[in-house]
């Protein structure tokens, strides 16, 4: 295996223009798709079609800005790890108190760094975790204080405060602000990027979803991984769902030793650094408020 050195930093294309003027060109667009319906006025076939081909387009458009985990207009995102032969383990929506520190131990076992989106609240609950998580050597970064599913639709100072909450639930359990965020299910919102600058984050996507939400099967779970993965991929999985982890949990080992054997390293999503670029060291838990 050649010599790997991963380079983690995002460029911004021109952070200038992201600040306000993307955010603005968005509501426009939202003004501008609502307003197309003053056309059904008077009514006509011409002007209802004219009418239902701007609604359907401008929509169509909005949803992919908001919806898609790699689009880079609203925000500037990284999808993938540099590195030949690298792949990064990526776990959302912890920690949770039984499925967590089983996936550490085997991690721990197999000799694996990964990287943990903590749930602030959930962070909250159950410092200890989070905090053996970042002192086994794994990343921790943010994941958005309550996991709001309706994230791309909240009030611009709701989305601050699911920002800075996450932020400082890491810094709570861990003794450092995080550097790197994800929002729930990969959602955007016109002023996240703005927010994230601010909060000093910077928005790590995925480029494999495993669908580990929705599989029953941990055979199925570890071959959907296996036919999919390439040198720099960062992949999907959570380590708290409603219904447990265990599918997940079954299906890792076979995909950490598979991929091992095609020669292929794990990595973190990004350096183990805060939202400074200062290299952090474990430091003392604070208790939650
Ligand atoms: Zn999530």
């Amino acid at each position: 295996m050649p010599d790997i050195k991963p380079e983690f930093f995002i460029n911004l294309p021109n952070p200038g223009m992201i600040d306000m003027t993307r955010p603005a060109i968005f509501f426009l667009l939202f003004l501008a798709t609502n307003a197309s319906l003053v056309l059904l006025y008077p009514f006509s076939l011409s002007r209802l079609l004219l009418a239902t081909l701007i609604y359907a387009a401008g929509t169509v458009l909005m949803l992919y800005l908001l919806f898609h985990p790699r689009n880079q207009w609203l925000v500037a995102n990284r999808s993938r790890v540099e590195g030949v032969g690298c792949v990064a383990l990526t776990f959302d929506d912890g920690p949770n108190p039984v499925d967590t520190p089983k996936l550490l131990d085997m991690l721990r076992e197999k000799g694996v760094k990964a990287t943990f989106f903590v749930v602030g609240k959930r962070a909250d609950q159950y410092p200890e975790i989070v905090r053996r998580a970042w002192a086994e050597g794994h990343l921790v970064a943010n994941h958005t204080w309550s996991h709001h599913s309706l994230f791309c639709f909240l009030m611009p100072w709701r989305l601050r405060a699911e920002i800075e909450r996450g932020t400082e639930s890491v810094r709570r359990s861990c003794g450092f602000r995080p550097r790197f965020f994800r929002s729930p299910v990969g959602l955007r919102h016109p002023l996240l990027g703005l927010y994230l600058k601010d909060a000093g984050l910077e928005y790590v996507s995925w480029s494999i979803r495993t669908r580990d939400t929705l599989t029953a099967n941990s055979s199925v779970l570890a071959q959907r991984i296996l036919n999919k993965a390439a040198s720099g991929d960062i992949i999907l999985l959570h380590d708290h769902l409603p219904a447990g982890a265990d599918v997940m949990l079954e299906a890792l080992p076979r995909v950490i030793d598979e991929l091992r054997e095609r020669g292929f390293e794990f990595v973190l999503a990004g350096p183990r650094e805060d939202a400074c670029g200062r290299t952090v060291e474990p430091a003392a838990c604070e208790p939650a408020p």
